[in-house]
């Protein structure tokens, strides 16, 4: 009987998977290039929860952001990529913890080149422009969470930190109290 039920378990949770990895496929562009040429547009939401590499910088994980993709040739007749993605995102303060309320605000706009491509110097030093290697397929997930890590500060903090203390504790540490410290140590 017991045994019944884990089958059970098990076969529900392999539909509920087979279901998720159907809706992430969604969520792919299998030729971005053609995407590109064809000026193409897709939007939507994704949900938080599926950025895990955004799950330790974050106090809850809960919501959805919201993303635009925009498919077009450049002046060049180059293929282009625009992402933005808006959304409020509770990042960690670095001083107390608490959550920082920090509105995404991402429009990145990006040069798609087939993967393996060599750039000329001129292409690598042009700051004006961004270059996506891709062979073909674009997982829209993947890319919308390599852009919002771009478009995140790197030390957020409240403005006024709640923490009592928190803003000079760098500077309780006496540089003297330390060489004393070594002094004593045997060689
Ligand atoms: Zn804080």
């Amino acid at each position: 009987m017991k045994q019944n039920f884990v089958l059970t378990w098990k076969a529900k949770n392999n539909i509920i998977q087979g279901l998720s990895r159907n809706s992430s496929r969604l969520k792919r562009i299998s030729d971005a290039f053609a995407f590109a040429r064809d000026g193409r547009v897709l939007k939507g939401t994704l949900p938080i929860s599926g950025f895990e590499r955004l799950h330790d910088l974050l106090t809850e994980i809960t919501g959805e952001v919201a993303y635009h993709l925009q498919g077009f040739k450049g002046e060049r007749g180059e293929f282009m990529l625009r992402l933005e993605v808006t959304g409020t995102l509770p990042l960690a303060c670095q001083r107390c913890l608490n959550a920082v309320s920090f509105d995404l605000d991402v429009d990145s706009l990006l040069e798609l080149v087939p993967e393996g491509a060599e750039l000329s110097q001129d292409e690598l030093e042009d700051d004006t422009r961004d270059f996506l290697p891709l062979a073909s397929e674009l997982d829209v997930a993947e890319f919308v969470e390599d852009e919002i890590l771009l478009a995140l500060p790197v030390a957020p903090r409240h403005e006024e930190c709640g923490l009592p203390g928190a803003a000079d504790a760098g500077d309780r540490i006496n540089p003297f109290a330390a060489l004393s410290g070594l002094k004593g140590k045997p060689n």
